[in-house]
């Protein structure tokens, strides 16, 4: 299995930042990405960064990237995992919205299967933080036909991991405890899909 770890915005996307300018996402997508690869590789497991680079790569050709590798390998051998901070406003000011949550696309997918272990990581590792879930349709994630869930050939999701904009979120988020905690649930996750997939 092929693990692929996006880390959504790049440098240039100056507004994705909490009001204080303490968390830029760019950056902090990239360390929890650059950590959650490294745990990974060391349990043995094939991970990688989609996005290796620093700059604002294109939805377009992330995806064209994931669906290389579908191609290469057979779209049921990679996962995609794409990691972001919340937030309610535009850097602009303080809010009071905080939790976690994970998306995959409308309807059945084998993201759900994902997400599903996403959510079960989440609840473990984040313990009295508030759970952004929607039991709506029989499973905990939300559903959002975001462009790089929608344009990959395999199992993705997209994870909201707290908000920049609320100052006790940002405050966990930047801490190093917050930092192990995000960096866990999304190793827990993935190897418990990735083992669950082994044994069928
Ligand atoms: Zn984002």
């Amino acid at each position: 299995m092929k693990i692929l770890i996006d880390n959504g915005h790049g440098r240039e996307t100056a507004g994705k930042r909490s009001p204080d300018g303490r968390l830029l996402e760019w950056s902090y997508n990239r360390e929890i990405a650059s950590r959650v690869v490294d745990a990974l590789t060391s349990l043995g497991l094939d991970a990688e960064l989609l996005v290796p680079e620093d700059e604002d790569i294109s939805l377009y050709e992330r995806c064209r990237r994931v669906n290389r590798l579908c191609l290469q390998l057979g779209k049921r051998n990679v996962c995609l995992v794409s990691i972001h901070v919340n937030a309610a406003g535009h850097g602009d000011k303080w809010y009071n919205a905080e939790g976690w949550c994970c998306y995959t696309t409308p309807g059945q997918t084998a993201g759900d299967v994902l997400a599903n272990f996403l959510c079960q990581a989440a609840l473990q590792n984040l313990a009295g933080h508030r759970m952004r879930f929607d039991y709506t349709d029989g499973d905990a994630d939300q559903e959002e036909a975001f462009y790089i869930l929608r344009h990959t050939a395999c199992a993705s999701c997209l994870t909201e991991n707290g908000f920049m904009d609320c100052h006790r979120s940002c405050d966990f988020l930047l801490s190093d405890e917050g930092k192990a905690a995000i960096v866990q649930l999304h190793v827990e996750g993935i190897k418990a899909y990735v083992d669950s997939l082994n044994q069928d």
